[in-house]
């Protein structure tokens, strides 16, 4: 007996990358940050009182959302907070789009979680090619029938970002759409949209804790937008999970978001780092597009992106590629330390002579 609905038996989920313990591993495949987290995290988790961890913690993670709200410039009605940006992105699609809807347009190369959350609530999806040099064609997306969009910002897998400005237009030429834009990576790249977020009442900005701030393991991510947009996800938190954010996180994250002058520092050496690789890749023969992330998209060498995985793992170190067509001919990497990245480069050197 099959005690499975067709849906849990039918869908297929998301594969995220992998974690294997048979080793110790340069991890250059999930986009984590090489760098720890601020100082302040340490010293919240030292004086954490277990006794408080009695209590269910705030259901609106008030404490958080006043800390973002006083970061981003915007109130703590304009601040939505969830387990991972995975979840705020997962609550957006039953909060901004309808099962019989004109449905959700994005990239054919994209974050390849949207597909799945659109598969997982029955909304349909109008996919739009991204042009051949991985830029968005957004002139295709406004001319796309759909209720709304999910733009990646930097995107992902391919690193490429969009400028405020051209968002900003595209925003605006779509007024009765909703234009949802993903900026997990927007510190290393500077361009984020929550200004728009205060000159249009279409838009919204999901962030996390997992990649600038060096907190993948916390769990946190949050979205910004007009008051009414975020009474939708609030509305969609509260069918499902009253409590996504627990107090432990609350807390680090609250002061990790006020330790800027910390995260600037650590996100400028990554965007050095960035450069260098970038550099040294496109001399070996690779083909990398101008990344705006935490990672690289290089590939169209004479080995398949699987083969120079596998090589790679088989020399200890981790980076992601997909069985897919376009992205079987690269891999992704993220950008480790200094040290990481010279072993990462003279394996890749080796592989490929
Ligand atoms: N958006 C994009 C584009 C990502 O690459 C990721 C990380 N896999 C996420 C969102 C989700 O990150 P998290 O759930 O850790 O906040």
């Amino acid at each position: 007996m099959n005690f499975l609905s067709k849906k849990a038996s039918g869908i297929a989920p998301y594969t995220a990358g992998e974690q294997p313990q048979d080793r110790k591993y340069i991890k250059l495949n999930t986009n984590e940050n090489p760098y720890p987290p601020s100082p302040r995290v340490a010293e919240v988790l030292r004086a954490l009182e277990t006794e408080g961890l009695r209590r269910y913690p705030r259901p609106d993670a008030g404490k958080l959302r006043a800390a973002i709200a006083l970061e981003e410039g915007v109130e703590p009605e304009n601040v939505f907070c969830g387990n991972g940006s995975d979840e705020v992105l997962a609550l957006s699609f039953p909060a901004f789009f309808d099962a019989d809807g004109a449905g959700a347009c994005f990239a054919d190369l994209t974050y390849s979680f949207y597909e799945v959350f659109a598969a997982f609530f029955g909304i349909p999806v109008n996919i739009v090619p991204l042009r051949a040099d991985f830029t968005f064609d957004l002139s295709a997306m406004q001319a796309a029938d759909c209720q709304g969009y999910y733009i990646a910002n930097p995107n992902a897998p391919t690193g490429v970002g969009i400028e405020r400005d051209l968002l900003d237009d595209f925003v605006s030429s779509v007024p009765d759409r909703l234009v949802i834009l993903d900026e997990a990576y927007m510190d290393f790249f500077g361009e984020s949209c929550v200004p728009l977020t205060k000159k249009y009442s279409n838009v919204i900005v999901v962030k996390t804790f997992s990649k600038s701030y060096a907190l993948a393991g916390i769990r946190c991510g949050y979205a910004v937008g007009n008051a009414a947009l975020i009474d939708g996800l609030f509305r969609m938190k509260d069918c499902f999970n009253s409590y996504p954010v627990d107090a432990v996180a609350e807390a680090v994250c609250a002061a990790a978001i006020a330790d800027r002058e910390y995260y600037r520092g650590m996100t400028a050496r990554v965007v050095s780092e960035r450069e260098r690789l970038r550099g040294e890749l496109l001399g070996m023969g690779f083909t990398v597009p101008e990344s705006r992330s935490n990672f690289l998209f290089a590939g169209r060498t004479k080995l398949s992106g699987r083969e120079i995985y596998a090589r790679l793992k088989a020399a200890g170190i981790l980076v992601r590629y997909w069985e897919k067509p376009v992205l079987c001919d690269f891999v992704r990497i993220t950008v480790g330390t200094p040290e990481e990245n010279d072993v990462l480069l003279s394996q890749l050197y080796t592989i490929l002579s």
